[in-house]
Formats: C-alpha cells, structure tokens, sequence
C-alpha cells in the first residue's frame, strides 16, 4: 500500500514573513495527519528556515531545482549537496515551467536527476504534455519521452527515492484539472513503464502525484482513483488551511 504524498510547490513566491508563518501554520494544521506525507517547496532563499521551522514535524522541505555539478565556476546555480546541506529532503525536477521557460531539456533533467540522488536527496521528477499535444493524441508518446529520458540510467534500487508528479502542462495554474479518469489513465500508463522498463516491485511502491490546479474541492475524486498517490499543489499551497485541507480531504 502506497502513503499518500502531498507536495506544495510554492514557485517563486513568499516574503520571508509569509514562508515562516506558512509553514508554522502548516505544522499545527497537520500535526496529527500521520497517514499522508507532507512537504514543502518553498524558493531557494527561504529553504534554511523553512527547515529550521519543520524540525520535529512529519514535513518534508524540499528545493524547486538544483544544478548537476558539486561546485565550481556556475554562477547563480545551487548544488544538491548544497540543499542537503542545509537539510533539505527532495528536490523537484523536471517541472514544466523549467522545461517550457527556461528551456530544460530531457539530457539535463536527467543529469540532475542523478546528481540529486547521489547526493541523498529524493526526487519528484515532473512529466507531462502540453494541451497541442494532449490534442494530437501524443500524451503517452510525451509521457513516456519523458519519464524514460529523465530516469535514464537510474537503477531500480535509487527508484526508491523517486516520486513522479505527472502534470499536464494545460492544467497547471489554469484552473483547469484532468478529470479523474483522465489523470487514472495516465497515471496508470506511467505505472506500466516503470513495471516494463524496471521491475513490477519499482512499478509498486513509486508514488505518483496529480498535479494542475489541486484544490480542496477535487483532492477526493482525483486521489481516490488507484493510480493516483498523492498531489504536486502549487496555488493552494500558499494557503496553509486550503494545503492542508488537500490532505484532510485525500485520506
Ligand atoms: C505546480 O506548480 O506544480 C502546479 C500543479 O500548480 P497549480 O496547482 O497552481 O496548478
């Protein structure tokens, strides 16, 4: 049985005021909600406090990307043993708005991918396909471009620490969600290309999150469905109440 995983990206937003009360407030809210995992991904800036405030609390704190070198000559990027560091538990990879604005390709997100693992952190690697592409019916081909593309090279053991958010690009911060049946018939495809491409053991116990426009109202439906193990949240994660209200409503 897989633990249901509820993840907030909070993108780039938060003052320093609003991350510690966000996550002071998160803590208090989720305090006896043992039957979900809960984290946070707040902007690189805030990471040190933010872990700082979670300390004894079951909420992991996270980083929205990392670069794929150790240090050096690398101007405005951050290591993964820089966010390991300073006690950081995952990072998410992969996201749309790094793949569609800033131009991440399929190599890096991989290259990163490994980086992250090696320097024990775990991984939500995002995948998912545009709305053009949904239309040309090329969802699975993207998908599976993807998710293969990203963990390439990644050995059944180190799947342990990886978490998939599959995204659909059209949903995220559109108020626009996959229906559930929808988002079950991706969530199940990826599932089938774990089990073919590592193993049905890995296939079993990957976790893979919905991610577009996760409110309160629609965590139920979507993570009731088989697949569907969790939520990557981004806009209502910046509530505390509406966040964790994700989580009361998922279990
Ligand atoms: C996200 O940023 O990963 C996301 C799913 O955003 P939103 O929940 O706002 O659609």
């Amino acid at each position: 049985m897989r633990k249901l995983y509820i993840a907030g990206n909070w993108k780039m937003n938060t003052t320093t005021t609003e991350a510690e009360a966000l996550v002071k407030e998160l803590k208090v809210l989720v305090a006896d909600m043992t039957e979900v995992d809960m984290a946070v991904a707040p902007p690189f800036v805030y990471l040190h406090k933010a872990v700082y405030l979670a300390k004894d609390s079951q909420i992991k704190v996270g980083a929205q990307n990392c670069y794929f070198e150790s240090k050096g000559a690398f101007t405005g990027e951050i290591a993964p043993e820089m966010l390991k560091d300073v006690g950081c538990d995952f990072v998410i990879l992969g996201h749309s708005e790094r793949r569609h604005v800033l131009g991440e390709t399929d190599e890096v997100i991989n290259l990163k991918v490994k980086k992250a693992l090696a320097a024990g952190l775990e991984v939500i690697l995002c995948v998912g396909e545009l709305l053009e592409e949904r239309e040309a019916e090329q969802t699975e081909e993207v998908v599976k471009t993807q998710l293969l593309g990203g963990l390439k090279e990644i050995s059944a053991e180190n799947m342990a620490q990886i978490t998939i958010a599959y995204e659909p690009v059209w949903a995220i911060g559109t108020g626009k969600t996959a229906s559930p049946d929808q988002a079950q018939d991706v969530h199940a495809y990826i599932r089938k290309l774990l089990a073919d491409n590592f193993s049905v053991d890995v296939a079993n116990i990957v976790r893979i999150q919905y991610g577009g426009s996760v409110k309160p109202e629609n965590a139920k439906e979507l993570m009731g469905q088989p697949d569907i193990d969790g939520a990557l949240v981004g806009g209502a994660s910046l509530k505390a109440d509406s966040f964790a209200a994700i989580a009361k409503a998922a279990v």
